[in-house]
């Protein structure tokens, strides 16, 4: 029974482990500009939004559990911008509808459509809004914070996503979490109030650019980093339970963060103003419903029953549809 016992709790942190730095931005973070992104709302929108901070904040990370169970939802985070064109990419087609004449609906989906999927979204949200259905809002809203915060990572508009390309294997779990994860409590989240987004299409196009105009900056200053620095100091090793993984230094990842000039920091705060901008702006396009007087409509059973089953995947921590980003060694780096 005690060995039982010990199994469990072992299974137990290397789910966590495993399941905290696969994509996008980690856990950490996207639970972290989910949080802050309330605070960048108008006085109208606290009574759900304040009261409801805990709920925004856990269910940030929803869309990453849910791709352990569903095989459309990988390409909703990403968009492989340089499979079709090199920034600024003025001739790619930035309406779904071009784009799908241009390249074909199957091909945008095996290279990401997290530009188009935002959007979606945003409609989703403001029929919540419209209906007054506080679960559907906050679900949505939760789910919506998450894709926009994808937006924003410059790893996600790239096939060499993970570095596999260009022998930087590691690199996305390094950006998006280890230095976030290290250094995003001292970063400075001050990001003023959310605006209102005007042409929502052209707006996310912008962010998705500025991510892609950033990634030779996120993988060139890794490769000269790495030329300069000792090799023996570059990475060490962390207990996480009763594991021990191999990570990046905290002198490396410092030297790295300073080195992009705190680029990570501007990404982060950056989604944080973007969440709340697209709350805001669906808030309004809805008719700036009451939030006070809103209907607490449960879920339908087959609505549990989908999210119980998403859940138990997640826990189980079998494989994931579409692209596999632990190639780290659950947030470690292998040999
Ligand atoms: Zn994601």
């Amino acid at each position: 029974m005690k060995t039982y016992f010990k199994n469990y709790i072992l299974l137990l942190l290397l789910i966590i482990i495993g399941t905290q730095n696969t994509y996008a931005w980690g856990f950490w973070a996207h639970k972290r500009i989910n949080r802050l992104a309330v605070f960048t709302l108008p006085p109208e929108m606290m009574p759900l939004f304040k009261d409801n901070i805990e709920f925004l904040t856990e269910h940030a990370v929803d869309p990453d559990k849910r791709r352990y169970a569903i095989n459309d939802e990988a390409p909703r985070h990403y968009i492989d911008l340089d499979h079709y064109c090199t920034f600024p990419c003025k001739d790619f087609p930035k309406k779904w509808n071009d784009a799908v004449n241009k390249y074909t609906e199957d091909t945008l989906k095996e290279y990401g459509i997290v530009p188009w999927h935002i959007q979606v979204m945003m409609g989703r949200l403001t029929k919540a809004f419209q209906e007054k259905d506080k679960l559907k809002i906050l679900k949505t809203a939760a789910d919506l914070g998450h894709y926009m915060a994808d937006a924003h990572v410059p790893l996600h508009t790239s096939e060499n996503y993970n570095g596999q390309m260009t022998n930087q294997v590691g690199i996305h779990g390094f950006w998006e979490s280890r230095v976030p994860e290290l250094l995003g409590e001292d970063y400075d989240y001050f990001v003023g109030k959310a605006d209102i987004v005007r042409n929502s299409n052209e707006w996310i196009w912008n962010i998705v650019l500025q991510s892609h105009q950033a990634l030779d900056t996120v993988l060139s200053f890794d490769r000269t980093l790495k030329a300069s620095f000792p090799s023996d100091r570059i990475y060490s090793y962390e207990q996480r339970g009763e594991t021990t993984v191999k990570v990046y230094s905290e002198e490396f990842t410092k030297a790295y963060d300073k080195m992009m000039g705190d680029l990570v920091e501007r990404r982060l705060r950056a989604s944080v103003l973007s969440v709340g901008s697209i709350w805001f702006t669906c808030w309004v396009n809805a008719g700036q419903p009451d939030l006070r007087k809103l209907v607490d409509k449960p879920l339908s059973e087959e609505e549990k029953k989908q999210e119980q089953e998403e859940e138990k995947l997640y826990q189980q921590g079998g494989r994931q549809y579409g692209r596999q980003h632990d190639e780290t060694g659950k947030d470690g780096i292998k040999n």
